[in-house]
Order: C-alpha cells, then sequence, then structure tokens
C-alpha cells in the first residue's frame, strides 16, 4: 500500500500561509508559514505548483517575492542559453 505523505500544514491554520502585506507583523507571520514549510514532505512539489498557478501567499516555503525571483532567474538563465 503506498505510503500518503501529509502536508505539514494540514492541521493548522490555513490564513498563517496569507499574511496581509509585507512589512511589520505580516513578516513574522511569512517566516512563521516558511518554517511549516520546511518540515513538509510535499514542500517541493507544492512550490511547483504555485509557479504554474502563480499563487498568492506562503507555499513550498517561499512567498510571492521570493517566487517572483525564481522566475526571474530561471528567465534570464533560458535566455543565456
Ligand atoms: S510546503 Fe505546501 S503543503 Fe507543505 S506546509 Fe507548505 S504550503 Fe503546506
Amino acid at each position: 500500500m503506498p505510503i500518503r505523505l501529509r502536508p505539514a500544514c494540514e492541521d493548522g491554520d490555513p490564513e498563517l500561509f496569507f499574511p496581509t502585506g509585507t512589512t511589520g507583523m505580516a513578516v513574522l507571520q511569512i517566516e512563521e508559514a516558511k518554517a511549516v514549510c520546511r518540515r513538509c514532505p510535499l514542500m517541493e512539489s507544492c512550490l511547483q505548483g504555485a509557479l504554474e498557478r502563480n499563487e498568492l501567499g506562503v507555499w513550498g516555503g517561499t512567498d510571492e517575492d521570493d517566487r517572483r525571483g525564481m522566475k526571474r532567474r530561471r528567465a534570464r538563465k533560458r535566455a543565456a542559453v
């Protein structure tokens, strides 16, 4: 029987992953959400899905700024090839 991996955020407050803004208390909230992701067995696939769907909030251990940066770097790499 295949083992079903469970997301680390499964039983937590979903609001944690959708901070309002990127300053002040939101910074702490974002870091707290990322800490949950870092112990999640689905982090990589979650991140890939968030990149493909242009999600808002924290997914796969990244926030929106992180993912924008990743996309820019990927685009630059593709352009350089
Ligand atoms: S990586 Fe994705 S599934 Fe895992 S805790 Fe973070 S948001 Fe939830």
